[in-house]
């Protein structure tokens, strides 16, 4: 497949995408929707009293992942010790706080240290289906992007081995699945309507190696363009965060329209604005994010040597 001249743009504005998200939904995580003066920019403030274009928990977990990837290849160890490092330390803090870390995610990291088994330190109950291992996802596509389509395969196996550390639940291993593979196809510039058509070869294929869950598969066959809000949601459900992410992304004009859909939802919006933000990133590209926000996000000097290692 020929790589169009933005492809470098296109990875990097993954990774941007979902730190610019989270930055902006951080200021009205857990508020109801229609609660909140319409989030148009970043925000001090929010449940961690975060300074203005400060990132969480999603970022933090996704630079760990993009580090570990950069330096070690694919080791899914490496990866289990580094969310570690952030707990316990503060590692690929913007501030060096520990801070929103999710319920789930905690108790996976636990069982990881006495076990050091990251196959198995994620609960695999439904009912523990965060959406902790989507918010993270970008640092896997974006690396291992030239697996698509001809090695779908394996790279389908890593989307989901990524999640296993702290989610292993049918609904997040099926919605790193797809969404994975989703970013990859927008990673190369396909069209966005092609990407989520239902009916997309790559989606097909997976789905029939892998059936996606029932939900998920619901997801793939179009929820997020029939369904509005009430019924779309921006919840810590892996499910209807993604779901809410699509609806967001689907049709928008530009990056900046499809993340504040994403945010203004409230609830987990900083998860939401990062999910959706990967999404965006990755079709509109770093230079389609407003410039002001590329300049007002904290900790560039922690994303940037990372996100060029992880590219290059
Ligand atoms: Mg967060
Ligand atoms: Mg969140």
């Amino acid at each position: 497949m020929a790589l169009d001249p933005s492809f470098t743009d296109r990875r990097r504005g993954a990774i941007l995408g979902l730190a610019i998200g989270d930055a902006l939904g951080a200021a009205v995580e857990f508020q109801p929707a229609g609660s909140f003066p319409e989030v148009t920019g970043f925000r001090a403030g929010g449940p961690h009293g975060l300074i203005s274009g400060e990132w969480t928990d999603d970022t933090s977990m996704a630079l760990a992942l993009a580090d570990s990837i950069a330096e070690t290849g694919w080791d899914l160890s490496d990866q289990a010790e580094r969310y570690v490092a952030w707990w316990t330390r503060g590692d690929y803090s913007v501030n060096g706080r520990v801070f929103d870390i999710g319920v789930t995610t905690v108790q996976a990291l636990q069982i990881f240290r006495e076990t050091g088994n990251p196959w198995a330190s994620g609960n695999p109950s439904p009912r523990a289906s965060g959406n902790g291992s989507i918010m993270r996802l970008a640092p896997v596509p974006v690396a291992y992007v030239r697996l698509f389509p001809d090695q779908l395969d394996l790279l389908v196996d890593r989307l989901i081995e990524s999640s296993r550390p702290t989610h292993a639940s049918p609904q997040c291993l099926s919605a790193c699945a797809y969404f994975g593979v989703l970013q990859s196809g927008l990673l190369h510039g396909l069209p966005r309507d092609q990407v989520l058509d239902p009916h997309w070869e790559p989606v097909q294929s997976l789905h029939e190696r892998i059936p996606l869950h029932p939900e998920i598969l619901e997801i793939a066959q179009g929820s997020f363009r029939t369904r509005k809000p009430p019924r779309i949601q921006g919840s810590g459900y892996v499910v209807r965060s993604l779901e809410a992410a699509l609806w967001a992304f689907h049709d928008a004009a530009d990056f900046r329209q499809a993340v504040l859909r994403a945010v203004n939802l409230g609830d987990d919006a900083d998860t939401t604005g990062a999910v959706c933000g990967q999404l965006a990133g990755a079709w509109f590209g770093e230079s389609g994010i407003p410039a002001e926000w590329r300049a007002g996000l904290a900790g560039k000097d922690q994303i940037e040597p990372i996100l060029q290692r992880l590219v290059q």
